[in-house]
């Protein structure tokens, strides 16, 4: 991005700037570097009700985790301040092409392609905040809280709009849906949210949960899944 109406900054830098965030993507060594991560509140019918919501009378929503809340080392360490860790499995969206007011009908060529991912939640901070009419990112953006698995890009694998999404927790099945549940899909959420956003390329987004979502605790061995994209597992340290 330029600076409008200043020159180009100079001067060095007073301590080093924050690495790029990036995600391996499958088939090449080539990565993706990571601009935003929009998240989509609420985007199965079945756990919005489990939230005590009803789905039918809402337009999207969305909330941001920051770039540097991904992980991909398999671990996720239990954060501090909660008590009321819950996972939430949910496909992720990557942007290659960015864009405003993007049409409906051409959003999906601004996906590059997708990945499993966890929108970890400190479920009693999310929920006080609720209450409070306050925003959510001690619930939803802190260290460590999203989770994501290599991009499979959807010149390999299409745009999926079905197939199976689950966690296991120690190999119980805890969350099952199907991509076919989200109230709202792929090219409607791209198509929404550059009507809010100026998107770019880099630019992630988690697609919402479906329903079973849960508390973790520590030594917890996650596994989730989506059909056609992959596998994603992550411990609870
Ligand atoms: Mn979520």
């Amino acid at each position: 991005m330029t600076q409008t109406g200043a020159a180009a900054p100079t001067g060095p830098l007073l301590f080093s700037a924050a690495p790029t965030v990036t995600l391996p993507v499958a088939g090449t060594d080539a990565r993706f570097p990571v601009h935003r991560i929009y998240c989509v509140g609420r985007n199965y019918a079945a756990h919005a009700v489990e939230m005590g919501f009803d789905p039918d009378k809402e337009p999207p929503f969305f909330f941001q985790k920051n770039p540097d809340n991904l992980v991909r080392t398999g671990e996720f360490p239990y954060p501090p301040a909660t008590a009321d860790v819950h996972h939430e499995i949910e496909l992720v969206v990557a942007l290659h092409q960015g864009g405003v007011d993007i049409p409906l009908e051409t959003a999906l060529d601004h996906v590059f392609g997708y990945a499993v991912g966890l929108d970890m939640t400190r479920r009693d901070l999310q929920g006080e905040a609720k209450k409070m009419g306050r925003p959510w990112e001690v619930g939803k953006a802190f260290e460590h809280s999203a989770p994501i698995g290599p991009l499979v890009p959807a010149s390999a694998i299409g745009h999926p709009n079905q197939g199976a999404i689950w966690l296991d927790v120690n190999g119980q099945r805890r969350q099952a849906g199907d991509l076919d549940q989200m109230i709202w899909k792929t090219q409607e959420i791209v198509s929404y949210l550059s009507g809010l956003f100026e998107l770019q390329p880099g630019d992630l987004i988690m697609t919402g949960t479906p329903a079973g979502v849960g508390a973790v605790v520590k030594g917890d061995r996650l596994h989730g899944h989506v059909d056609g994209i992959g596998d994603l597992e992550v411990v609870v340290v």
